[in-house]
């Protein structure tokens, strides 16, 4: 060990969660280091969510946090569910009076970056954090990007550190300390130069397999296939993708255009045992992981952080624990909310493995019973949309 650093609050990832919770704590003269392994860049150009809830993007714009997800985001008031060959579309606007915006992901990592920076913030990219020891006093060990090592010593450490959390040893006693589920598929993601084949998403279930039609711009549109989780992403010609995403989205017609990322997301449910352990935290993703199905991981990570940023806030102002102490409690009812929605979605559009034809037309009384039903659209709307938040 060369060093040791001292701050009030360790954000162990520069991800949404880390940094969202890193600009709430400044906004009330708290000080934070973030730290994340990979460089600036890659963070402002990784593809992943899309779909904000209402709630998640007015959060982002009256905390100052971004202010063009409200502006520049394109607001969506329903999706289509597709089945059978016809889609039916369900209005939140109408169902909820609430919508999502598409605004990606990565511009929310620009705006807060580019928030926190001009704060001045201590948000320190290619710093990796080897290990968290000490739940009362925490201290995370951290590995520059010339492979010096320090120590950085807390009042309280946060893993925001993804799925594959470091900080969650130190919670729950263990890496994979926690409720996990594996889904049989996955989904083979592409970007491709094109504009947008439908003004909103479609999720369409078909006997070949689920496919997601998704927008990115006026000039980029994502697409998803549902697919075997070992699926080499190289191993589709251009051709037989647009030929199966047609094939799977009977009755829309798609705008094609040049594939120029592939990728293949595995699907899986995941809720830490542990939340909290002394002074150490766990949220977004390092908390909870939900299959994209119900565009919820990103928005779950912003509803813990509001809970643990007035918790710290209490914490560090007056030495109150109870906020701390409630955090586990306050913060499931939503994180298991959102796991049976993601869980629900993906079981009610996907084709298992191992369907049998009985399975198949369940599927589709579950489906008619949701789009005739104006409760059952209203459930969906609901969900999709995202329940309140704690601040708003
Ligand atoms: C294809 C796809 C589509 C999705 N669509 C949606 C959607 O539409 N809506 C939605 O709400 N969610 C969606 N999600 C989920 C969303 O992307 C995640 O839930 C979200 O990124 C979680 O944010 P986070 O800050 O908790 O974790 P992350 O974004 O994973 O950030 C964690 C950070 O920690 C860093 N890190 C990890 N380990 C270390 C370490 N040891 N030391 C230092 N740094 C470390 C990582 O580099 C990373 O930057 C989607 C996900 C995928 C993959």
């Amino acid at each position: 060990m060369t060093r040791t650093e001292r701050t009030r609050v360790a954000i162990v990832g520069a991800g949404p969660a880390g940094l969202l919770l890193s600009h709430l704590l400044h906004r009330e003269g708290i000080d934070s280091v973030v730290l994340d392994e990979r460089d600036r860049d890659q963070i402002e150009t990784t593809v992943r969510a899309g779909i904000l809830e209402q709630g998640t993007v007015e959060v982002l714009d009256a905390t100052g946090a971004s202010e063009r997800a409200l502006r520049e985001g394109h607001r969506h008031e329903g999706i289509e569910l597709r089945f059978g060959g016809e889609g039916h579309r369900i209005d939140f606007e109408r169902l909820v009076g609430r919508g999502v915006y598409l605004y990606p992901q990565h511009e929310v990592l620009k705006d807060l970056i580019a928030r926190r920076l001009a704060d001045g913030g201590d948000v320190r990219f290619g710093h990796r954090a080897i290990s968290a020891r000490d739940a009362e006093n925490p201290v995370v060990e951290v590995e520059t990007p010339d492979g010096e090592r320090y120590e950085l010593v807390a009042d309280a450490v946060v893993g925001a550190d993804g799925s594959r959390s470091v900080v969650r040893t130190l919670v729950t006693g263990s890496q994979t300390g926690g409720y996990f589920r594996e889904y049989p598929f996955a989904w083979f993601g592409i970007l491709c130069e094109a504009p947008p084949s439908a003004p909103e998403l479609i999720y369409s279930a078909s006997p070949r397999g689920f496919a997601l039609v998704s927008q990115r711009s006026e000039t980029v549109q994502r697409l998803y296939l549902q697919c075997d989780p070992e699926l080499d992403p190289d191993s589709m010609s251009e051709a037989e993708i647009w030929d199966e995403l047609q094939a799977r989205v009977a009755g829309t017609t798609l705008h094609e255009g040049p594939i120029f990322q592939r990728d293949v997301l595995r699907f899986r449910s995941f809720v830490a045992h542990r939340l909290l352990n002394g002074n150490a935290l766990l949220v977004g993703d390092a908390a909870h992981t939900v299959p994209p199905t119900g565009a919820k991981g990103l928005n779950l990570a912003v509803a813990d952080v509001l809970l643990v940023a007035d918790a710290l806030i209490e914490f560090a102002t007056t030495g109150s624990r109870a906020g701390l102490d409630a955090y586990p409690a306050a913060a499931s009812h939503r994180i298991w909310r959102a796991q049976h929605f993601s869980w629900w979605m993906t079981s009610m559009l996907h084709a298992a493995p191992d369907e049998t034809e009985f399975d198949l037309h369940r599927q589709m009384g579950e489906l008619e019973s949701v789009t005739a039903s104006e409760h059952g659209s209203a459930y969906l709307a609901e969900a999709y949309t995202g329940w309140p938040l704690a601040r708003l």
